[in-house]
């Protein structure tokens, strides 16, 4: 079923030059266009310099505002969803730039990429490809499919969002490469282009870039995958943002990300070089306005209580994620507080004794960092209503 919101708030988004704060409609989402513009600018000069591609993870936000402008930067489509896939071409990124990943694609999700014809299925499992198979040739038409390796390197992140660890429900293990390999060459109705890999998300350092690099090197050597006709190389996401200090360090290191790869990756030049970038595009131009409902005292603390809650950003939640948090209608002296949301869940907080100049009810706070898995983790529990937006 797809998630119907409910009309009530629906979002007027007009492009405003200076929001009015006191004036929004909290919570919402506000998405400075000019960041994203700057972000994406610095990102595609930085892999245009080594002909790699990279592809938008429409997971991170699938906010049309957002997918229309990257897709204007020539960038590709990563998707999760055969919703994914086709939003993504509804958006206008172009079939043969989409790619679609994942554990468990349903058969019509696999129909659907079939039928688009788009560049690559990213095939996490021997009897995904088995299926793929069947499908393909129930349709009379070759499936492109790319092997996602689960490489075992540490990408020192959270454990809920590092995916390339030997047991992990992500992509083929070492031990079983050769066999999923040798049926993909081996059928007439699956053309093997590639291998595919994503080691994690939120990768601040450059460390498990470069082991994910000598790794590859390795791989496309021992598995052969030139004399099995391997095109195409996909090194996934993963690259973090500054969550601590987002003002000051708005734009990721793109040059130096990519430059590691440029510096160590050994395969052949005709080898398309692609990667698939969602937070490092994204985060940093989205905040979440939020008012404040009321403050409390607690016996050692105290709580601000916001009307945004994890139903708007649920990656406190998930998985302890810290957001820098300001308050836009206050310069009083700074006290420490929690700032929690609305949301009956124990686990419903932002932020554990942070300072903030001395807040109210009717405050308007920022949460910084909200341009990547926030709208798009939106969930409806409490039968709360939808956030809007507002553009600047
Ligand atoms: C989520 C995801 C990405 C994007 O990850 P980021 O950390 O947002 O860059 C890339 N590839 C795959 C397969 C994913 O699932």
């Amino acid at each position: 079923m797809p998630y119907i919101p409910s009309s009530i708030t629906q979002p007027k988004t007009p492009l405003q030059a200076m929001p009015d704060y006191s004036q929004m409609q909290t919570p919402c989402y506000l998405y400075d266009l000019a960041l994203l513009r700057e972000t994406l600018d610095i990102a595609s000069r930085s892999a245009r310099q080594y002909n790699y591609q990279i592809h938008y993870a429409l997971k991170a936000n699938n906010n049309p505002a957002l997918t229309t402008l990257i897709s204007s930067y020539g960038m590709g489509a990563d998707c999760v969803s055969g919703n994914e896939v086709a939003e993504a071409l509804r958006i206008g990124f172009p079939a043969k730039e989409v790619v679609f990943a994942g554990v468990g694609k349903s058969d019509s999700e696999i129909q659907l990429a079939l039928k688009e014809d788009i560049l690559c299925i990213n095939c996490e499992s021997l009897e995904e490809l088995i299926v793929t198979e069947e499908i393909a040739r129930n349709m009379q038409k070759a499936a492109p499919v790319a092997i996602r390796i689960n490489p075992g390197v540490e990408a020192k992140t959270h454990k809920y969002i590092t995916t390339g660890l030997d047991e992990n429900k992500f992509g083929v293990h070492l031990s079983q490469i050769q066999e999923v390999l040798d049926f993909a060459s081996q059928s007439p109705w699956l053309k093997l282009m590639g291998l595919h890999f994503h080691i994690g998300s939120q990768i601040t350092s450059m460390e498990p870039f470069e082991k994910l690099a000598h790794r590859v090197n390795e791989l496309w050597t021992t598995l052969e995958m030139d004399k099995r006709g391997g095109i195409l190389l996909n090194l996934g996401g993963g690259l973090g943002v500054n969550y601590q200090d987002p003002t000051g360090d708005p734009i990721a290191p793109f040059d130096e990300y990519f430059g590691v790869f440029a510096k160590n990756l050994k395969v052949p030049s005709h080898v398309k070089v692609r990667f698939e970038l969602g937070r490092s595009l994204v985060a940093q131009c989205g905040k979440i306005i939020t008012r404040v409902l009321y403050t409390k005292k607690g016996i050692n603390r105290d709580f601000v209580i916001t009307d945004a809650g994890m139903t708007e950003l649920m990656r406190p939640a998930l998985y302890q994620s810290k957001h820098h948090i300001t308050n836009l209608t206050s310069e009083l002296p700074e006290q420490i507080y929690d700032v929690v949301g609305p949301i009956c869940e124990s686990s419903d907080v932002f932020a554990k004794d942070i300072s903030l100049p001395s807040t109210s009810r009717g405050h308007i706070l920022a949460i910084h960092t909200c341009g990547a898995y926030s709208e798009s983790m939106m969930l409806h529990y409490n039968m709360r209503d939808k956030a809007g937006f507002v553009l600047v």
